[in-house]
């Protein structure tokens, strides 16, 4: 097969006909599209609007949603492709893009991954087609607010965003920090705990609801003026006493855990967004030394051994980052084996970390011109800061469980 016309993000791959076709069309969107909007929302601190109408018209906000349900029919693999290709020109729109998709990733192709009993396939089959309508139809947005400032979204505590059950629906109460899409979102997807009134919190209790912006007793809140990923608007949601229909569900109850612990790779889609950033960042390099940036001076500084050893160890860095990252969601499934998992983990942190590297590196070598405000390196620079802050899987914790996990099989303890 003849060769794409450019390299995409996540590097040359055998792809299917299918993934040539749809990394085009995230290829020239971003491209023509999305790569000159960028500085707009980061300078701003603004939700893209302008990019989601784009990919709304694209059929790229209905890219996971099941064939048979209208959707695109992507898999995860295809996915994380695009996803890295979105990144490579704004990351705040793949960021937030991820949680969209996410909340049709879910509920679809990994769903189906999860064991349910019949009842809950049956119930599962209904709901999710009243969600995936609204996208498909509507052109519907979704946002995925987990992150509560404790150790909930780390996987360490229940979360403190209660779910009451009461007749024909839920009374959802708690609060939420950094939701991205907050404000832009038609529906945010929150993981919550049931309230099952004296019993103790219990992660395995876990609910996966929507909540429309629309909802009674919802409200946004909170400054946004953040370093990096600004287009993100991750502001506070609360929620005091928000009656949500049964049908809101978006897995049916016990189930986002028993995902949790079968798909880990459901965490690392928050990756290809970086990789995409550490890739504009190494093609800005190289045509910045070769003095081919658009509007700059024709300045080479590509004769200087130290910058040419520097786009070397760029090279090298992402093109470690690449094989990892394409291995990684070739081979995510359910139950991964334990190297499987560690791979995962490993590809995870060298992306989200690398992205800085890369950028660090970047800035570095292009100089002092290089980061001034009118050119994208520096708004790159912040935003792959992010990365590796991001629970579950923050930089930190990916340590935490590799070391941890290879250390002791499950259930290993140490004797006293
Ligand atoms: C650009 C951007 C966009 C984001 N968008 C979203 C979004 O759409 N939805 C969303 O839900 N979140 C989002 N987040 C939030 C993100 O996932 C984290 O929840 C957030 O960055 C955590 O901030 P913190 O200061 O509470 O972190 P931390 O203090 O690092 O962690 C939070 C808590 O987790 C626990 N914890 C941390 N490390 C450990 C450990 N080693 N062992 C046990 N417990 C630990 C601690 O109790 C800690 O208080 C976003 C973040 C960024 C940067």
């Amino acid at each position: 097969m003849t060769p794409l016309p450019f390299t995409p993000a996540v590097g040359d791959m055998d792809f299917t006909p299918k993934q040539r076709r749809l990394l085009t069309l995230a290829h020239d969107l971003g491209r023509d599209k999305f790569a000159a909007r960028a500085a707009q929302w980061d300078q701003t601190a603004t939700f893209p609007f302008a990019n989601y109408d784009d990919l709304r018209e694209a059929g790229l906000l209905k890219l996971c949603v099941p064939e048979s349900h209208g959707g695109l029919g992507a898999d995860y693999t295809t996915y994380m492709m695009l996803a890295a290709e979105i990144g490579r020109f704004c990351g705040a729109t793949a960021l937030t893009w991820n949680m969209h998709i996410c909340s049709t990733m879910w509920t679809g192709v990994l769903a189906d991954g999860i064991d349910m009993t019949a009842e809950q396939r049956a119930e599962h089959a209904v709901r999710r087609e009243l969600h995936f309508g609204r996208i498909v139809n509507d052109g519907a947005i979704y946002a995925q607010p987990f992150s509560e400032g404790t150790a909930a979204a780390a996987g360490r505590a229940p979360f403190g965003t209660t779910a009451r059950k009461v007749d024909g629906g839920w009374l959802i109460n708690g609060r939420k920090i950094w939701a991205s899409l907050s404000g832009a979102a038609d529906y945010y997807g929150v993981l919550c705990t049931e309230d099952k009134g004296n019993q103790h919190p219990d992660a395995r209790d876990t609910l996966y609801i929507s909540v429309p912006a629309t909802s009674e007793g919802f409200s946004i809140s909170g400054e946004w003026d953040p370093l990096g990923m600004r287009g993100t608007v991750s502001r506070n949601l609360a929620f005091k006493d928000v009656f949500v229909s049964d049908a809101e569900q978006l897995m049916p109850r016990g189930i986002y855990f028993k995902g949790a612990q079968t798909w880990p790779a459901m965490f690392f889609t928050l990756s290809p967004t970086y990789l995409g950033v550490a890739n504009a960042a190494y093609d800005f390099t190289v045509q910045y030394l070769r003095g081919e940036v658009p509007g700059e001076p024709p300045i080479k500084r590509r004769q200087f051994p130290t910058k040419q050893i520097t786009v070397a160890q760029m090279r090298i860095q992402l093109e470690a980052m690449k094989s990892l990252f394409s291995r990684a969601i070739l081979e995510a499934k359910p139950n991964p084996s334990k190297d499987e998992k560690m791979r995962l983990y490993a590809a995870h942190y060298s992306v989200m970390e690398g992205a800085n590297d890369i950028c660090r590196l970047a800035i570095r070598t292009c100089g002092g011109q290089s980061m001034l405000k009118h050119l994208p390196l520096e708004r790159l620079y912040r935003d792959s800061r992010c990365g590796a802050l991001m629970l579950p899987w923050t930089a930190e914790l990916i340590l935490d469980r590799m070391g941890r996990e290879t250390l002791y099989e499950p259930g290993e303890k140490d004797e006293s």
